[in-house]
């Protein structure tokens, strides 16, 4: 009869070991807790072009994200609906100069036809309106051409270096190596390499707890004036 009291008793015992564990039991979390929200701009420079600008606004909608395309004259003139998309598909249009030239190396004359005649077009084939970004060519750039032009000049923190190495997994490293909220990231539009590492760079950012806006939008989210006659490297 002890025994079955005994046998009783642990079972009881077990039963109450096993509730209170049910009770303090909590569901691991999937997903990693971001307290801060942090941004990156992401530009392509360059475009548009046939084979890869229509991939490209695809992938950022897909992704939820949006991109500065700082374009070409003459390629926006062979690609109106294009430039066109782009704006409407909620990216912003940056200016790259009508004819991609080395702005140091221009008169002052050419250099205003190439950034303001660029500005006009853009504003025409898009529907975008107010200042427009300028990203210089080559990144070339003085002193004396920062202070003659009140529009932003536009240059970036992290470097994909996406044109030269063309393998989507390089790309990736290169821009995951040191990103920081802030950063501007300059990646170029006519290359299929670029799409498939788009894609992966969108999907990492999602799981580190990066949104993925345009430059105009990065400054407006942390609530600051882009700076005139400087070179803008992020947005910190
Ligand atoms: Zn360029």
């Amino acid at each position: 009869m002890k025994k079955l009291q005994q046998k009783i008793f642990n079972l009881g015992m077990a039963c109450i070991l096993i509730f209170i564990c049910v009770l303090f039991y909590r569901e691991p979390a999937t997903q990693p807790v971001f307290t801060e929200k942090k941004y990156v701009a992401l530009t392509y420079d360059d475009g548009p072009s046939q084979l890869t600008t229509q991939a490209l606004i695809d992938l950022l909608n897909k992704y939820d994200a949006s991109a500065t395309f700082f374009i070409n004259g003459n390629h926006a003139n062979e690609n109106k609906e294009l430039v066109k998309s782009i704006y409407e598909q909620g990216n912003e249009i940056g200016n790259h100069t009508l004819d991609h030239i080395w702005l140091t190396k221009a008169s002052q004359e050419e250099r205003e036809r190439q950034i303001y005649g660029n500005e006009s077009l853009l504003k025409f084939l898009s529907g975008q309106q107010g200042d427009m970004l300028v990203r210089p060519p080559y990144g070339d750039i003085n002193k004396d051409i920062l202070e003659e032009f009140d529009v932003p000049f536009i240059m970036w923190s992290v470097d994909s270096r996406d044109w030269e190495i063309r393998n989507a997994a390089s790309i990736q490293d290169n821009v995951f190596m040191h990103i920081e909220d802030g950063d501007i990231i300059i990646m170029h539009d006519g290359y299929t390499s670029t799409i498939e590492a788009t894609e992966e760079i969108l999907k990492r950012m999602q799981r580190e707890g990066f949104e993925v806006v345009s430059v105009s939008e990065l400054f407006e989210l942390k609530n600051k004036e882009i700076p005139l006659h400087v070179k803008v490297k992020h947005c910190r």
